[in-house]
């Protein structure tokens, strides 16, 4: 390698850094200024974030996991979407991450229903984290 390729993975290295971790103090400020809830209060909060972002309400149904690694997913089931959240994690702002996952990402599943990992970590993640933490559409 020359210098100017040193100099080259230095700067993407950095800007890297400075997108995930972006990212992390985002997700951080989302999971502070949102409290835990329980999920009675969660599924009383469905309707509402449902509305803010044009969605039907009786598509969504809220399933607590106890066994999770990751904080939520969302699966589309018969035209039902399941919004799957950690038992750890039941806050407000982890069911508007996985909303805002149904609208904007849904059009990017592979027909597995899964989307590409470039998608996923440069696109919507941190949209959806956006989203969760100051309620920014894009
Ligand atoms: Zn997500």
């Amino acid at each position: 390698m020359n210098p100017a390729d040193y100099v080259n993975l230095g700067n993407t290295l950095l800007a890297a850094t400075i997108f995930f971790g972006a990212q992390c103090a985002c997700q951080e400020y989302a999971d502070r200024k949102s409290k835990k809830c329980s999920v009675e209060e969660l599924e009383a909060l469905l309707p509402g974030e449902c509305q803010k972002l044009g969605l039907n309400p009786d598509n969504y149904k809220i399933v607590v996991e106890d066994n999770y690694i990751v904080d939520g997913k969302c699966t589309l089931d018969d035209g039902k979407w399941k919004i799957h959240l950690n038992r750890r994690c039941l806050r407000a702002s982890k069911l508007r991450h996985e909303l805002y996952h149904t609208k904007a990402d849904v059009n990017h599943l592979d027909s597995e229903g899964r989307e590409s990992l470039g998608y996923y970590l440069f696109i919507a993640e941190p949209r959806a984290i956006l989203y969760e933490a100051f309620g920014i559409e894009l």
